[in-house]
C-alpha cells in the first residue's frame, strides 16, 4: 500500500487472508532476463511476448493463468500474467484456456444437480 498506492494494492493485491495463494493452489512467476531477476509487477508487465509463451504450455501442466485481462469485473483482480492456478486435470486447465474465460466462469457453467440437499433434521 505504501509503495503503490491505495487503488493499485486494491486492485493487485488480496486482502489478508483472502489471497488464492493460502489454498496452496496458486503461484506467482518472475522472469530472469539478461541475468537480472524481473519480480517487480511495474517490470514484468513490460514483457507481453514472454508471458505469451508461458502462458501457452500453462494448461499442459494442470495450470491456468487466474487473472485475466478484461476480467477484473469477474475475478476481483486486474490482469497478473505470473499469477497461475494449478487446477489438476491439463484437459480442464486446456478447456479453461481455450474458450478464454476464468475460472470463476468455468465453474458456473458446472451442473449442481448432482449435489444433493441436506437432509431434513
Ligand atoms: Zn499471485
Amino acid at each position: 500500500m505504501k509503495k503503490y498506492g491505495e487503488v493499485y494494492t486494491k486492485r493487485t493485491a488480496a486482502t489478508p487472508g483472502f489471497s488464492e495463494h493460502h489454498t496452496g493452489l496458486a503461484l506467482d512467476l518472475y522472469l530472469i532476463i539478461d541475468g537480472k531477476d524481473v519480480d517487480e509487477n511495474e517490470d514484468m508487465i513490460q514483457y507481453p511476448e514472454i508471458w505469451a509463451k508461458i502462458h501457452e504450455k500453462l494448461a499442459r501442466y494442470g495450470f491456468i493463468l487466474r487473472y485475466l485481462e478484461g476480467k477484473e469485473a469477474i475475478t476481483g483482480y486486474g490482469y497478473e500474467p505470473w499469477h497461475i492456478r494449478y487446477i489438476d486435470s491439463p484437459e480442464t486447465a486446456k478447456e479453461i484456456t481455450d474458450k478464454g474465460i476464468t475460472l470463476e466462469e468455468y465453474l458456473n457453467k458446472l451442473p449442481v444437480g448432482n449435489v444433493a440437499p441436506p437432509a431434513d433434521e
